[in-house]
């Protein structure tokens, strides 16, 4: 790391502690756009995520701060870092998975702030973005920290950048002026928050919060489970596995006859053979014969199919066996925990 990332590396300790704090202020259903690998925001998200490591580390996903507990690419201290993916500290987790928590973080600073892309930088270096006149703006944050700029000033020199790498981004030019910085591995967002044993959310922790009433609710005709969300929330694999069939009907067919009823689905057969359907996208992230990773965005969310409002169905079958995700959702969000599909039940959650 050059002298210059230190310092920026230590306007992360001062800037990053309010972090943990920020997603309490934001509206977790207002049209999640925080992680995709769609062109619409993938690009702009992988150029943010790009512009952030080169300041902040020069692209080093094993960098350590000295005189304080910043580390990784991005320089999440460890409070905010807060244990993602089952990593106590972010340079320990691999890359895939720091792109991943400084894709949702990003995501809840657009969220915020009209996704207008200067604030990033702002939050990023004092945790949050001041009103137009405020004289924090022009104030140097924790001098003593070792930093040097004013937010305005960081903003300038961020955007500087960025905007270099937008140009790069949208030309399609090989990124040859940043030979130091790895190529990103996936789509920014093609991981959700990774759980300890190969498990995952079934989509953003945000979005189940807000939605955290609808876990245990009973399906409507057999063992499954419906989750209302907005159309476009990135599903995520549960268990990874290899995708052994698509469906592809892109419309809705709500209550007609001969209606297909998964409209746009994914199916992932996992290594002990269970199969995973999730239903009613309105985007497929993979394809068929892929193998996928837990955690891994495999669709985006929709209304297809017979479905009779947004929402993603998810059903488990062991031995062809309609099993109850409810205490394997709730195990997951509550405790980070997975639980053997074979093990749920095979009735009580439907009417
Ligand atoms: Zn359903």
């Amino acid at each position: 790391m050059s002298i210059k990332a230190l310092a920026i590396g230590g306007a992360a300790l001062g800037g990053l502690l309010t972090l943990a704090t920020l997603p309490a202020v934001i509206a977790p259903t207002a049209g999640y756009t925080g992680t995709s690998c769609g062109a619409t925001i993938g690009g702009p998200v992988e150029v943010i995520q790009a512009t952030i490591r080169q300041l902040e580390s020069g692209g080093d996903y094993t960098a350590r701060a000295p005189g304080s507990s910043a580390s990784g690419a991005y320089q999440f201290i460890d409070s905010s870092w807060a244990g993602y993916g089952g990593y106590p500290r972010a340079y320990l987790a691999p890359p895939a998975v720091q792109d991943a928590k400084a894709a949702e973080y990003i995501g809840s600073v657009l969220a915020a702030n009209s996704d207008d892309v200067t604030t990033v930088p702002v939050a990023w270096y004092i945790g949050h973005v001041p009103p137009a006149g405020s004289s924090e703006w022009d104030i140097v944050p924790s001098p003593g920290a070792g930093n040097r700029l004013t937010p305005r000033e960081y903003q300038a020199k961020w955007m500087d950048v960025y905007r270099a790498k937008l140009a790069e981004h949208s030309g399609g030019a090989p990124d040859t002026a940043d030979a130091t910085e790895p190529a990103a591995s996936t789509c920014t967002g093609g991981f959700g928050e990774p759980l300890p044993g190969g498990w995952s959310l079934p989509g953003p922790r945000e979005v189940l919060d807000a939605t955290a009433g609808e876990i245990d609710d009973p399906h409507h005709d057999y063992a499954a489970w419906d989750w209302p969300v907005p159309t476009g929330t990135p599903i995520y694999a549960i268990r990874g596995g290899n995708v052994t069939s698509l469906t592809t009907y892109p419309h809705n067919c709500y209550g007609q006859a001969n209606c297909e009823a998964c409209g746009l689905g994914v199916v992932i057969t996992d290594e002990q053979g269970v199969q995973w359907t999730y239903c009613h996208g309105s985007a497929h992230r993979v394809n068929q014969g892929d193998t996928v990773a837990a955690g891994q965005q495999i669709l985006d969310s929709g209304n297809s199919g017979n479905s009779s409002g947004p929402h993603l169905h998810l059903g488990i079958r062991t031995n062809g066996v309609a099993r109850c995700p409810q205490p394997l959702i709730a195990s997951l969000y509550d405790h980070g925990v997975g639980l053997d599909p074979a093990s749920l039940p095979t009735s009580g959650c439907s009417y």
